[in-house]
């Protein structure tokens, strides 16, 4: 069972004065000279809104409709959770390496994953499960999209680099936890949705059971080639949990880091 630290709410000093939470990102921060159309925000100094705004706009015309989720990932500085040499890219849509062997999915790859958990819905899900903190950038993400998010990673260096990255942020209903999110997370339960940022052989048992009914699962899984596909290419899921039983949909290829059993 994943041995839940403090809330980031009870666990945090008070943010530097010069430091934006996270909900006033878009319209506060250091003002600056306007960026040039090709600057890239070179730290955390200055105001990265217009930068992430034109991400946001790629990301509709690469065919994310939810505006919510368009909404909350302008919102989100994803600057502050890529390490200082990489900050130059922290708004192209390419993933990022984010140390022990693990990466920040691509933007247009969390905005896919998080329109798909929503659904289409009016409001906000209420508690979600995230396995796979990583860099804590799309449990940032989610807390906007949620009531209350558990958000596990497996590897306690990320677990703490997650810690560190939200501290000024001061999300209060996102609660990190370290351990196996294998087994998921049992007292939260049930979830309106529950996403996996790492791919495995199929979805543990574990998730279905913690899953509310009329809640939803996304998860990449490892293919297994008896429908056609590349054996250990991977596809997105969905399972959609009803009074009926569960329905799961396989959707396009995508390629995540794997996920595993146990801590480390
Ligand atoms: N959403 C993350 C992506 C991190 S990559 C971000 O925004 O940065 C996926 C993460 O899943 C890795 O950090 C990996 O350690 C973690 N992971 C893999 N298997 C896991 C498991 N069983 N439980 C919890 N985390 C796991």
């Amino acid at each position: 069972m994943p041995r839940p630290t403090a809330t980031l709410a009870a666990s945090l000093v008070p943010p530097p004065k010069s430091v934006t939470p996270v909900a006033r990102a878009a319209s506060g921060g250091v003002r600056s000279a306007p960026l040039p159309v090709a600057a890239v925000p070179q730290g955390l100094g200055m105001d990265s809104a217009p930068v992430r705004q034109r991400m946001v706009q790629k990301l509709a015309q690469g065919g994310i409709v939810d505006e919510v989720v368009l909404a909350a990932m302008g919102t989100v500085e994803r600057h502050r959770f890529v390490d200082s040499a990489l900050v130059n890219q922290a708004y192209e849509d390419t993933s990022l390496p984010i140390g022990l062997g693990q990466t920040i999915s691509k933007p247009n790859v969390v905005a896919r994953m998080l329109e798909l958990l929503r659904n289409g819905r009016q409001g906000k899900l209420g508690r979600v499960l995230e396995i796979g903190t990583g860099c804590g950038y799309q449990a940032a993400v989610l807390a906007q999209l949620a009531e209350e998010v558990y958000s596990i990673e497996r590897l306690r260096g990320l677990h703490d680099k997650a810690r560190d990255n939200l501290r000024a942020l001061r999300v209060p209903n996102l609660h990190l936890l370290f351990g196996d999110g294998m087994v998921g997370y049992a007292k939260g339960a049930p979830y309106a949705g529950i996403v996996a940022a790492a791919g495995g052989e199929a979805v543990p048992q574990a998730w279905i059971d913690q899953l509310a009914v009329g809640g939803r699962l996304v998860a990449p899984v490892v293919a297994n080639g008896r429908d056609g596909s590349r054996p250990g290419s991977q596809a997105l899921l969905v399972v959609d949990k009803t009074a009926q039983g569960v329905r799961q949909t396989l959707l396009e290829a995508v390629h995540f880091v794997p996920l595993k059993s146990g801590t480390a």
